[in-house]
């Protein structure tokens, strides 16, 4: 099968022939039919995350289900699927308590670059080894994943939009909806208006928040925030004042971060009331640190809450979010700003990098 390689940081993806181990018990065969860039993949390309390499990136797929390893109970041949990022193993402390998200199986594997019995499926056509990303690698015809990534999905969903649920989507709607529980009538100020900013942004407005705040650097993005549910757009060197004025002097009632940066992250933390909740969704490099107020983190009685992955149980969040779309209460198809193929991958990820689109879509 085809699938985009990539050998060094700072360099092309090499979409080159590579061979595909069979699925191992437990394992499924996905012939992929959209994925998603997402800002991670490209952190990787740039150099700014590390990964073991090389590596096929991707981790925001949808596809048909082509072949089940052993013991495979969840899908059978011919599902459609959603992937999910996040397997588990369902006997761990988080597992057994319901929090998915956070199985301990999980961690250690995806540093690795491996799959969750520590080997790989992936050989280059000389035999050596390649990573997988985030278990999925789904710049690729086709990818082994944990039977616990897949999701299945009703055969008239479209491909393109139900791959985004696969991480921006989930990511930015659960964040509201599980982490936060916004509350109706409520203020909700949202730092970054990328592919997960937009995301909390319509997840805040099906929440019934009253006033939506974006606040971003970009004075193109505003149409499309507005679009989304964002009542006010903001400069983040205005955002301060004007968010204090249209709360009586308070402040929002919850602060989101979504770009995933040390500068955003304090700054959220300043947007939210007294006694108001600070939601860290963006995932920042593992080196950086924020630093916050000593006193007023006692003062202030501000809640932080992380949210990875929005807190998401997929079997149960992706098709929620699903029947939302149907309803005409979420947007998906309008988060897919330009559409490629898998040899013009690089063109995506110019695209991608240039911060004009939420979302670029590979089809495959
Ligand atoms: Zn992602
Ligand atoms: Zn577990």
């Amino acid at each position: 099968m085809k699938a985009a390689v990539l050998y060094t940081p700072q360099s092309n993806l090499m979409v080159e022939h590579v061979r595909l181990i069979d699925p191992q018990p437990h394992e499924v065969l996905v012939r992929l039919q959209a994925t998603g860039i997402c800002h991670s993949d490209v952190m990787v390309i740039q150099g700014t995350s590390t990964v073991p390499m090389p590596v096929v990136l991707g981790h925001e797929g949808a596809g048909i289900v082509e072949a089940v390893g052993e013991d495979v109970t969840q899908v059978t041949v011919g599902d459609h699927v959603i992937l999910s990022w996040a397997p588990y193993c369902g006997e761990c402390f988080y597992c057994k308590s319901d929090h998915l998200n956070l199985c301990e199986a999980y961690a250690p594997r995806v540093l690795d670059g491996v799959l969750l019995d520590g080997t790989t499926r992936l050989r280059s056509s000389a035999g050596e080894e390649i990573k997988h990303y985030s278990f999925l690698s789904t710049f690729a015809e086709m990818t082994v994943v944990p039977e616990t990534c897949c999701i299945p999905i009703d055969r008239d969903m479209p491909f393109a939009p139900a791959s985004l649920v696969g991480c921006a989507v989930t990511t930015g709607i659960g964040a509201v909806r599980n982490t936060a529980r916004v509350q109706p009538g409520s203020s909700v100020a949202v730092v970054g208006v990328g592919g997960v900013g937009l995301n909390i942004i319509q997840g805040a407005r099906i929440a019934g928040a009253e006033r939506i705040f974006a606040v971003e650097i970009n004075p193109a993005k505003e149409q499309q925030a507005r679009a989304f549910g964002a009542t006010h757009f903001i400069d983040p060197l205005a955002a301060e004042d004007l968010i204090r004025s249209e709360t009586g002097g308070l402040g929002a009632d919850y602060a989101f971060e979504s770009a995933g940066r040390k500068q955003t992250m304090e700054f959220a933390y300043q947007l939210a009331r007294r006694g108001g909740t600070v939601v860290f969704v963006g995932v920042a490099e593992s080196t950086s640190m924020v630093s916050l107020s000593a006193t007023q983190l006692t003062r202030s009685e501000k809640h932080i809450l992380g949210s990875f992955y929005g807190g998401a149980k997929p079997s149960r969040d992706f098709p929620a979010i699903l029947e939302l779309y149907r309803q005409g209460r979420i947007k998906l198809d309008e988060l897919i700003g330009a559409r490629y193929t898998l040899d013009n991958i690089n063109e995506a990820v110019a695209a991608m990098r240039t911060g004009r689109y939420a979302r670029v879509v590979i089809e495959l």
